[in-house]
């Protein structure tokens, strides 16, 4: 048996086609075109890199971008500054602060600060607390991403058994709660969890967010299963780099019924629910209906 691989890339383009069509409905319907703030504080090359996708990304479907560049060096003053600013302008619709932040501005008092309507990354501890109380909420990209991408498999995760190996507050955590909002039975597993293969070889849907390269074995996993691999890590060998996921993908697609690749798995999709997200808390700041994507 050869499992059928999720293609994110190609199903995330469908979905970016539908947000540019929403977005130019929103435009020449209401004039509204939604604005995303996209804030880098340093000059990390990584950082560099996604801030500038996202940038691109965010144009391309008609949206606009508004990147706000400050030296490695700013204070949290100045930085708290810059989000009161853009949480003021009724052209910013969504905030992102590209993280990590340099060791002298506490992340968690920049995320608190970001109004939760503008919170695009669904950070904020209200939008934490809405997610986790089953109330509308901007959830965090990733997860929005492993669902659509779920769904795209099972019509319905009512009752499906569902590991969720990790429990950090931009993945495991949220996509927890998300699954459970769908009605899913879920077990969360991390560092500390004993006997984890033997729970994986129970779930019938497996998500996957550690950061271990390849550590989900083809023999833990469930005939048939469904496996969701968030995990993207740099490994070296033959001298050759390359990005590989947490779960050992020639092994599992042997086993799973379904699985995602990495790259081209969840990696695609998450970017584009940022533009999801920006889409919803434009319609939402303006009190017009959800957008239908
Ligand atoms: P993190 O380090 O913040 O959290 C890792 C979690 O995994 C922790 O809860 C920890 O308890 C658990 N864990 C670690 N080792 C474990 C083990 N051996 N057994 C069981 N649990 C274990 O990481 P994160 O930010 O959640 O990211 C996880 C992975 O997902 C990374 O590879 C990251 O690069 C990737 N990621 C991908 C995307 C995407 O868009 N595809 C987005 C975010 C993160």
């Amino acid at each position: 048996m050869t499992a059928r691989i999720i293609d994110g890339k190609a199903i995330a383009a469908d979905l970016r086609a539908a947000v540019a069509a929403e977005t130019h409905r929103l435009i020449s319907a209401h004039g509204l075109v939604p604005g995303l703030a996209v804030v880098l504080i340093g000059d990390n090359p990584a950082s560099k890199t996604y801030v500038a996708s996202k940038s691109r990304a965010i144009t391309e479907v008609g949206m606009r971008p508004l990147d706000h560049y400050l030296p490695a060096s700013s204070s949290e003053t100045e930085l708290l500054g810059l989000i009161q600013k853009l949480n003021a302008d009724p052209a910013v619709h969504g905030i992102l602060v590209q993280l990590p932040l340099p060791l002298q501005i506490d992340p968690a008092h920049i995320l608190a600060s970001i109004k939760p309507e503008k919170d695009v990354d669904g950070f904020h501890p209200l939008n934490a607390g809405r997610l986790a109380t089953g109330l509308p909420a901007l959830v965090p990209c990733t997860p929005v991403a492993c669902i659509k991408l779920i769904k795209t498999v099972h019509d319905s995760l009512v009752g499906l058994d569902t590991l969720m190996i990790g429990r950090s507050h931009i993945v495991g955590n949220p996509l927890s709660q998300a699954l459970l909002n769908e009605n899913a039975t879920v077990t969360v597993a991390h560092t500390f969890t004993r006997h984890l293969p033997e729970l994986c070889r129970c779930a019938e849907l497996m998500c996957v967010a550690i950061g271990c390269a390849e550590f989900i074995r083809g023999d833990w996993i469930k005939p048939g299963a469904t496996v969701i691999d968030v995990g993207i890590n740099r490994v070296s060998r033959g001298g050759k780099s390359r990005i590989v996921g947490d779960v050992n993908f020639a092994e599992a697609v042997k086993v799973a019924g379904a699985i995602t690749p990495v790259p081209g798995g969840v990696g695609p999709m998450t970017i584009v629910c940022l533009l999801v997200n920006t889409l919803r808390a434009a319609c939402m700041q303006a009190g017009l209906p959800p957008p239908a994507v």
